[in-house]
């Protein structure tokens, strides 16, 4: 049974299918949000690897995990590391400050989306500067600071109010940091009908407020917010970063979900 519904699930066409939506959706946005073309994640989590080739195969190189255990053993699988060598794992999910060793140390992770603290940011800081005094050619580490736009207790992420504060402490006490811009996951099953996604408008109004307190250039400051669900519209309201799982990979089994 559980074969047979892996084997009818085309990872292929579902990132093809994805990114010419995605195209539509930037070349609809309007054009005074001059934000480049949206970078697809695609979230991998509680699937197999064999999909995660699938999706490489066509060209898919960005990848997203929330749990560190499976991260850990999908970024050392001898498949993905012989066959994925450009692979770039973003972590979107919450990270405990006891698992940040194992984090830091995994091959071709690219990115922590979900800084959402000045402590957890304080201790990623330092763990890489462990990890930059063994490999002296590492870069920066990518993070993005996670906003809590929907206020829900469940979720993490910094309070909106916060967020210059925060990026302010990551850009100007973190040096192993390479802060890349804001994410959301906000609350689920938003009803388009009633009009805007209010998560949305909450993210790009931190968006705003961070580049006029530091005098950046919109287009510069990452804004990752959009799921299956909803990616298109994140796209009009100026996502960059879309994070979409189900509707390339298939259902996940509910005991898995975050
Ligand atoms: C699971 C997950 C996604 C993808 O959700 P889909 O609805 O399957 O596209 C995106 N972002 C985060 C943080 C997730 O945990």
């Amino acid at each position: 049974m559980f074969s047979r519904i892996m084997a009818e699930v085309d990872v292929k066409l579902g990132i093809r299918t994805t990114l010419a939506r995605i195209e539509e959706a930037h070349a609809k946005r309007v054009q005074t949000i001059k934000a480049p073309k949206p970078l697809l994640v695609a979230v991998s989590k509680t699937k197999p690897v064999e999909l995660i080739l699938d999706g490489y195969s066509v060209g898919q190189r960005d990848f997203g995990e929330n749990y560190v255990q499976e991260l850990i053993e999908k970024a050392n699988s001898a498949k993905i590391l012989e066959q994925c060598q450009d692979i770039r794992w973003h972590f979107i999910g919450h990270l405990q400050t006891n698992k940040i060793n194992k984090i830091v140390n995994l091959p071709n992770l690219y990115m922590i989306e979900t800084v959402h603290n000045a402590k957890l940011a304080e201790n990623l800081n330092k763990a890489w500067e462990k990890v930059k005094t063994d490999n002296p050619n590492k870069q920066k580490l990518n993070v993005l600071i996670q906003i809590n736009t929907s206020g829900e207790d469940e979720k993490n992420g910094t309070e909106p109010a916060e967020a210059t504060n925060l990026y302010r402490f990551v850009t100007e006490k973190c040096p192993n940091l390479n802060c890349h811009g804001i994410m959301t996951i906000g609350r689920f099953g938003h009803d388009y009908s009633t009009g805007p996604n209010p998560d949305f408008i909450e993210l790009m109004k931190c968006h705003q407020d961070i580049c006029s307190t530091f005098g950046k250039d919109p287009a510069e400051l990452q804004v990752s917010m959009g799921m299956s669900d909803d990616f298109v519209q994140a796209i009009e309201m100026g996502s960059t970063i879309v994070r979409v799982g189900s509707s390339i990979f298939g259902a996940r089994a509910k005991k898995h979900e975050a």
